[in-house]
């Protein structure tokens, strides 16, 4: 197989006009998507997750970590909505899509693409937790720095990045730039 350079340190040139620099690039990211999966398939060993990823910003995520799980993981997805500006949410949260597996007695892994203010992942957590599981655990790709006004305990962080909104692996502006393989700075309209 041909080794392919890793050209997603650069934005491609349909995104380029909006994008600021790569804040992690695609390599960087399967790399330690890998590092998740192991520690996620040792912790788990004995019993075996239900992944529930958060869509639509979690899609990406979740395939590759799945995949990277050496474990009998079963898969569901929820979808949620939440109100705010375009790029701060409210922390009041619409389920939009609500998951099909029945939770009691089963330790749930919430897949999560970005972790702000935290108030999402918060609601979240309640949701589940009524539901009875064995237990609740978060994997979040990314952290913003400083910016949490919840205590969170998240078991699986990928990167703790700086406050400034990204785009790119999942993560959109009014739905473009999910298929970007690296996650960029946004600098296009409604960006500040
Ligand atoms: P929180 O409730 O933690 O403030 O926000 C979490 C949700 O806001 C994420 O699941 C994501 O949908 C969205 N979000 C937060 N920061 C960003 C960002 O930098 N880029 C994008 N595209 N979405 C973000």
């Amino acid at each position: 197989m041909q080794v392919v350079p890793d050209t997603s340190a650069t934005p491609p040139a349909w995104a380029a006009h909006d994008l600021g620099p790569v804040v992690i690039s695609q390599d960087h990211i399967a790399a330690r998507v890998h590092e998740l999966g192991r520690a996620i398939t040792e912790d788990y060993a004995g019993d075996p997750p239900l992944l529930v990823g958060v869509l639509k910003g979690a899609s990406m995520f979740m395939t590759d970590l799945a995949r990277s799980i050496e474990l009998a993981v079963d898969l569901d997805f929820m979808a949620v909505s939440s109100y705010g500006s375009a790029t701060k949410s409210s922390g009041i949260v619409r389920i939009v899509k609500d998951l099909e597996a029945d939770l009691s007695g089963r330790h749930v892994l919430v897949v999560e693409d970005i972790v702000d203010s935290g108030l999402t992942l918060n609601y979240l957590r309640k949701y589940l937790e009524a539901r009875k599981p064995k237990s609740v655990e978060v994997c979040a790709l990314l952290l913003k720095e400083g910016e949490q006004r919840v205590s969170l305990d998240l078991r699986y962080v990928g990167f703790t990045i700086p406050p400034t909104f990204v785009v790119g692996y999942g993560l959109d502006v009014a739905e473009r730039y999910r298929n970007l393989g690296g996650i960029f700075t946004y600098t296009g309209p409604g960006s500040h």
